[in-house]
């Protein structure tokens, strides 16, 4: 970590808590899942669709994500919708087509839990579990996450300075989980041109605070596929250790999150430019041994 002389990295808001803390921990945490680094010198590609909607969708998507360049598949099975009445996923069948999905690429998956009663089933099928935006305050969830023994994809809350999120991800530490990737998806500001606003400084401030991999969700981060792109980019300009966005294979028939989710070919073209940006910064991307060869 870069240091300057009588600065502290705490002093902007109150300290890290300590488990999270990188005065306590100043090595960078790097979490291996199945051979793929999240937090090394490789910047990481996660990429799927924001829900699984049936067999035919996730497949078809995966392995165009696949042969795009991602390193790991999202898809939510269990979805936290503003509306009762759309569509919710698919549960454990999702669950089960992402396992199908993993089998015909090899691309570990990660996926969303909501509800403590659930976190045992979706540990049984997950690579990654995911921890939503809107369940960062639900603190007997984190216990749950911190027990398991996946790593967990830790979003930041949508109404969370970093401090709340930081203490937030100490939960999960406490109880004996120390694999936490933290991600920056944009809170809620008063600004409506886009869905939130995705705080792209929260990416070098967590760095400097912490020792946990960071990456950045352009897609709920800005609710539009035609800004992902930019923010992509900017976000690996920033120092982000990865990505995650959203890919659909027909986004105009998305159940949900259509509006922001790329088509296959943006996603190829993203990855490309990805690459440019990830070596003008010293690193390169996490490429899978079919794209190597
Ligand atoms: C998601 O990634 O599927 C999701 C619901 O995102 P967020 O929790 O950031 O809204
Ligand atoms: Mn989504």
């Amino acid at each position: 970590m870069e240091t300057h002389k009588g600065d502290n990295p705490n002093k902007y808001g109150s300290s890290a808590p300590n488990l999270v803390n990188r005065q306590t921990n100043a090595k960078d945490t790097v979490i291996n899942v199945n051979g793929i680094e999240i937090g090394g010198e490789e910047i990481v590609i996660i990429a799927g669709p924001c829900a699984v909607e049936n067999m035919e969708q996730i497949l078809e998507t995966a392995r165009a994500v696949y042969s795009g360049g991602a390193n790991i598949l999202r898809g939510g099975a269990y979805k936290p919708r503003t509306s009762p009445y759309s569509f919710q996923g698919l549960g454990e069948e999702g669950l089960r087509y992402l396992s199908q999905a993993r089998k015909e690429t090899g691309l570990p998956v990660v996926t969303e839990v909501m509800d403590t009663r659930e976190m045992e089933l979706v540990c049984k099928y997950a690579d990654i579990i995911q921890i939503g935006s809107r369940s960062m305050h639900n603190f007997p969830l984190l216990k749950e996450a911190g027990k398991c023994r996946k790593p967990v994809l830790f979003k930041r809350g949508l109404m969370a300075t970093i401090d709340e999120y930081l203490h937030a991800a100490e939960y999960i530490l406490s109880e004996g989980n120390r694999e936490i990737i933290l991600c920056e998806r944009g809170i809620r500001t008063f600004e409506t041109s886009t869905r939130n606003t995705l705080d792209l400084s929260a990416v070098p401030v967590l760095k400097r605070q912490t020792h946990l991999p960071v990456i950045v969700d352009p897609s709920h981060g800005t609710g539009h596929s035609w800004l992902v792109p930019a923010m992509a980019k900017a976000a690996i300009a920033a120092g982000a250790d990865g990505i995650m966005v959203e890919v659909h294979n027909k986004p105009l028939e998305a159940l949900s999150d259509g509006q922001q989710s790329l088509y296959p070919e943006e996603f190829v073209q993203l990855v490309k430019d990805l690459d440019k940006i990830s070596q003008a910064m010293g690193r390169r991307l996490f490429l899978h041994k079919s794209l190597l060869a």
